[in-house]
């Protein structure tokens, strides 16, 4: 199959558009410009439900929608459109309103090797660390809640990236007690395989035997699963797999998923069969989202087929406070309730999901549950990974709040001033 790609200059010529009312097209049009939009031709004839515009989840999950801007930003975008300066002029102040670095990631999870900070590795948590290939920042496609969106928008300033294997391999060399080296994006299997392996193979050198773990974070199983079937380097990536696993590797592909639709197409299924023939393992991860998933059984339909396919379910995450947070975010109380019941009506082997999970500057931060303690009605949490260590799977209490959706918007129970990992 031929890969066609869409985007904000070339959307008019998408057949499926062409029969849609006007107001799809501008919509496209003006919230296109702030947040970045991509989509090939696969998703368009194989995932989006054409009868069911805009509803459709996989329409939703990949197409600019009108609320997805503030409704005064949209008018003002919309205005600036005549104007080639002010269309990009708005566009950005828009986007710096749009909290384009969650978590800190910018100042605080970027190692240094003698003395000089590496670009594109972030090493937040002990055990793992985190490599962005420079040829691996886009995607087959673009999904709009994506927290990765100012990787896509151009801005220098706001991309992390590294073409250097060296450093990467030098860092790790240094760093023992490294197990996890996971390569991340954008989609690192965008890249061609040549260049995967140029970051990979040298992990086979005994001086490497600490990574045990290979992770790849990628949703080409979803947008384009002929990377892994009849693109012209689908078997030489395949061989680079096996390779991996064959010298001791934990191969493991973390695969973006946000519906079940996602795992239907027959092409997808070769794909996950062809991985899952290699020795490598795939794991599932995504957010809860308004428009897309917000509906227990959609997520216990999508884990159950993900299992039935030998995939292991693996995150629920909550999303994040950036880009069109507004328009997916749901309360924190509605995750853990959706998470709940999706959990309570799957088999033990589909319950290995954990969450629902906030990825918060000092660590994922699990809903537990909703109680009563003392008279006051809490959220019990706790870390599931912290960036310091003691802090990990300690419980820890926030008083309930029917609207908070991040843990910004919650505060300590029982009349604490603050959450102990906010103490000196
Ligand atoms: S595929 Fe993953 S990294 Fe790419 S836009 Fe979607 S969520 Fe973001």
């Amino acid at each position: 199959m031929e890969f066609k790609i869409f985007n904000q200059s070339n959307f008019h010529n998408i057949p499926q558009l062409q029969s849609q009312p006007k107001e799809i097209l501008e919509h496209i049009k003006t919230v296109g410009n702030v947040l970045p939009f991509r989509v090939n031709n696969y998703v368009l004839d194989h995932l989006i439900d054409w009868s069911n515009i805009p509803d459709d989840p996989l329409y939703q999950l990949t197409f600019p929608q009108e609320k997805m801007l503030m409704p005064a930003d949209y008018v003002k975008m919309k205005e600036a459109l005549t104007d080639e300066a002010a269309t990009k002029k708005v566009a950005n102040e828009i986007r710096n309103t749009l909290n384009p670095h969650p978590a800190d990631q910018l100042t605080k999870n970027i190692p240094q090797l003698d003395g000089q900070f590496l670009e594109g590795i972030q090493h937040k948590y002990t055990q793992t660390v985190l490599f962005f290939p420079a040829q691996g920042q886009t995607c087959h496609s673009y999904c709009t809640f994506c927290f990765r969106w100012p990787q896509f928008i151009g801005d220098k300033s706001l991309r992390f990236a590294s073409k250097d294997a060296k450093t990467l391999i030098n860092y790790l060399k240094q760093h023992k007690n490294v197990t996890d080296l996971l390569i991340t994006g954008g989609d690192p299997l965008i890249m061609k395989t040549h260049h995967l392996a140029e970051y990979l193979e040298p992990l086979i050198d005994p001086e490497c035997n600490h990574i045990q773990n290979i992770r790849i974070g990628s949703k080409a199983l979803s947008y384009w699963p002929h990377r892994f079937t009849t693109d012209p380097d689908a078997d030489e990536l395949l061989h680079l797999f096996e390779r991996l696993v064959k010298k001791g590797k934990h191969l493991a592909i973390m695969a973006h998923y946000n519906h079940g639709r996602e795992l239907e197409p027959l092409e997808a299924q070769n794909a996950i069969h062809r991985i899952r023939n290699t020795g490598a393992t795939i794991r599932s991860q995504g957010p809860l989202l308004a428009h897309i998933n917000d509906n227990p059984l959609i997520w216990s339909n999508m884990w159950r087929s993900q299992v039935k396919l030998g995939i292991i379910p693996y995150y629920m995450f909550i999303e994040r406070d950036t880009g069109a947070n507004h328009y997916f975010k749901l309360s924190l109380e509605k995750c853990w309730h959706i998470y709940k019941e999706a959990s309570s009506s799957v088999s033990g082997l589909c319950k290995t999901a954990r969450g629902p999970s906030m990825s918060t500057s000092p660590g994922k931060i699990e809903i537990q549950g909703i109680t009563e303690i003392l008279g006051e009605k809490v959220f019990v949490l706790r870390f599931l990974q912290a960036r310091n260590s003691e802090w990990n799977q300690r419980p820890f209490f926030a008083k309930y709040d029917s609207h908070a959706s991040w843990l910004s918007n919650l505060k300590p129970a029982f009349g604490e001033e603050k959450f102990f990992f906010e103490l000196n």
